[in-house]
Formats: C-alpha cells, structure tokens, sequence
C-alpha cells in the first residue's frame, strides 16, 4: 500500500513519462499529541506566524498559543481575497505560516505564503478534503470561488488525537471527497478516448489499495476509529498528491465538482452544506449518468441550448467564453460518434472496471448519515436539474455531462 511518507522521502516512479517524481514537502509526520510540541516544531523554521481559526485555536491551550505569533480569523470563514489581503500583511515580517486548521485555513495559507514568497507549514485539524497536498488554492475573489496556483507544504504535522476527534460531520465530507475518485476517473478517460486529451493512471495506482481498504472498514468511521480516519487521511493525501503530480486537479474533480461549484453559483458561496457533502449528492447524480451512458452507445448531440439559456441560469456571463468553446457543431458530433460507434464496448468495458456502481456508493453515503439528494441539501430539485444539464458549460473539461 503506498502512504505519502514514503513518496514524499522516496519520490514515486512514473511509468508513463519514466520518471522519478519528487514534491516539494520535505516530511510528513502522523504522531499522537504532535499538536502539544507546535512550539518547538515551529522554532525549527525561520520566524513563523500561525493563521487559526476560532475552532482550531481551541487545540492549543492558552499558554501555548500565547508564546506563539498568530492571528485567527472567524469559524465560518471562506478563504476571501479581503481575508488573503489581511494575512500578506499579517505575515509580512514572518518567513514561514504555520497553517491550523482544515479546508479554508490551508487555502488560505497555501495561497498567502505562495504569493509572498515564504513556505508554510501545515497541522491538519480534520480528514475532510484532498486539498493539503495539491498545489492550487480555491479562493473567494468577486463573489466567485476560483483555482489559483499556489505551492505544497513545506511539512505536514499531523495529530492523530486531533484528527480522529474532529467533528463527524467533517470526516464524512473527506470521505465523499475521496471516493468521488471513481466518476473523476471516467470523465477523465471519456476526454482522453474522445478528445485524445492527457490521462495518467498513476494517480489512481496511488490510490488502488487504500480505497479498497476504506470501502471494507467506512462504517469505523462513525466510531471515531483512530486507524480507519489514518487511513482517510492517507488517501486524501494521496488524492492530492495524484492531482500534483498530473498538474491539475483532474484525477480528483470532473464533472461532480462542477455540478457541486455550479451549484454554488445559483445558492452563493457558503460554508455549509459542507464541500464533501454537495460532492456526495453531485457524485451519486454523476455515477448513475454515467451508468446510463455506459450501457448503450451514446449518440453525441449537436449543442443546442444557447447563451441565453447559460446566463439565465447561473446569473452571470462569467461561463459564455467556456461555453462557446465546448459547443458541439453538427461535424464535430458526426467525428466524436465515429470514434464512439468504433470504441464504447471497449472503453465502457475499462471505465466499469474503475467505476463503483451508485448504488455501493448511496449505502455507503446513508450507512454515513449523509445527504443523497438535492432536496436534502436545502437545493430546489427543478434547479438542480437544469444546472446538472448546463454545468458541462462551466469548465473547460469534457465530462459524461457533455454527452446529451
Ligand atoms: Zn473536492
């Protein structure tokens, strides 16, 4: 089974460029109560500024997070640009950000420390995202969630104790985040086989073990079982580190992550749902398209909703660019049905090997308490609809969402 210790000291060997890869994090480290030794781990990097929020802070006690530089912004914070505007300047006479904290403290320390010029280090406070390992941040700028480049952890401190006790609710999230893996896959093999666009395996080889091994033992999760939530930590990290290694977030994020972030288009941007939770909802909806269009030869449609159509429903002229650039002509439909009426046996045969069926992922998503439907969500059903039938126009990456 590989563990991102290993690949982090070793480097892992990519069969497909025939090259050893190497991540800039120096050392991973998963030891009980490492959270308690913060100060003399910090003192090992120049000048460090720690960034918490007022949940996280709660796991220094108040003497220790007094001897320590830090700020802490609010507990329902998104990662904002007026937020990553306070921290460049907080940090400005610090060389390294001490990152405590889960999903929005990690973008926004990963993404500060990047456009400053200093490294950051990270404590991890909750199994419930693949982002500590990859290398771009999601970041709140003019009322929109968008991807900027950003750098990997210079470490990564984690605390068993801390991890394992974080609230459910964010460990089931970063189970949903992980095991969305299977419809990222598909879509990505559907572009390679029809657009002929990159695809790499080894993000999922990483990642082959480990799932296997979270699909058997999930329900310990609800326990709170110490080496169940290890195990989702590792494969979130792996899950990053497979999107680090393919230079973009494909192995990881398709055509569920964009119905989930065109969702938040339509509803605003806000904490909760929580981010795993809307992928839960948005994978089950992607694994059962993808079923259907796997099941018969699908026949590619000319594109015929129009400009209109796309800014009515997500409020903004933000996707027409995108949009225009994917549409299907009548002679771009007639080449990709050549290439599909000659290759869907043999590619609907490789995805379903890859692919757990919706209905293992719905027990698993309810034997965890989660949210299956949109309507369990709080989202109008009509609205869902109508953006899973646009969402394709929203990102440049041809998904199952793209065949109609
Ligand atoms: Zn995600």
């Amino acid at each position: 089974m590989y563990c991102s210790k290993q690949i982090i000291s070793d480097g892992v060997f990519d069969p497909y460029s025939n090259k050893l890869l190497k991540l800039s994090t120096e050392k991973v480290v998963i030891e009980q109560g490492i959270i308690s030794d913060i100060d003399s781990i910090i003192k090992c990097y120049n000048s460090s500024y720690l960034i918490a929020d007022e949940n996280t802070i709660r796991l220094l006690d108040n003497k220790l997070a007094a001897s320590i530089s830090h700020h802490v912004i609010p507990g329902d914070s998104s990662p904002s640009s007026s937020l990553v505007e306070l921290i460049v300047n907080k940090v400005k006479d610090f060389n390294t950000l001490v990152a405590l904290g889960s999903g929005t403290i990690n973008d926004l320390c990963k993404y500060t420390s990047y456009i400053s010029n200093k490294d950051y280090i990270l404590f991890p406070t909750a199994a419930s995202m693949n982002g500590y390992m990859s290398a771009s941040a999601s970041i709140l700028t003019g009322g929109y969630k968008k991807s900027f480049q950003a750098h990997l952890p210079k470490a990564i401190y984690i605390d068993l104790d801390v991890v394992t006790n974080a609230p459910f609710r964010l460990t089931r999230s970063g189970f949903a985040d992980f095991i969305c893996r299977s419809t990222a896959q598909a879509d990505w093999l559907l572009s390679h086989l029809l657009l002929n666009t990159e695809y790499n395996n080894l993000p999922f080889s990483l990642l082959r073990d480990i799932e296997q091994e979270l699909l058997k033992e999930y329900p310990k999760l609800i326990a709170k079982d110490k080496d169940v939530v290890i195990l989702l930590i590792e494969a979130l990290l792996l899950s990053g580190i497979g999107m680090t290694i393919s230079n973009g977030s494909y192995p990881a994020s398709q055509g569920e992550h964009m119905i989930a972030h065109a969702m938040d288009e339509v509803y605003g941007h806000s904490l909760l749902p929580l981010h795993g939770e809307k992928i839960a909802v948005t994978t089950l909806t992607m694994a059962k398209l993808q079923e259907e269009k796997l099941l018969i030869i699908p026949t590619i449609k000319p594109t015929t909703v129009n400009e209109k159509e796309i800014i009515e429903c997500f409020g903004t002229n933000e996707f027409i660019e995108i949009f225009n650039s994917k549409k299907i002509s009548e002679e771009k439909a007639e080449h990709l049905n050549d290439i599909v009426q000659k290759n869907w046996s043999e590619f609907s045969e490789v995805v379903r090997k890859n692919h757990i069926p919706s209905k293992v992922l719905k027990k698993i998503f309810c034997d965890l308490g989660m949210a299956i439907n949109a309507e369990d969500l709080g989202w109008d059903t009509g609205k869902y609809k109508k953006v899973v039938d646009l969402a394709f126009a929203t990102r440049d990456r041809f998904t199952f969402l793209d065949i109609k």
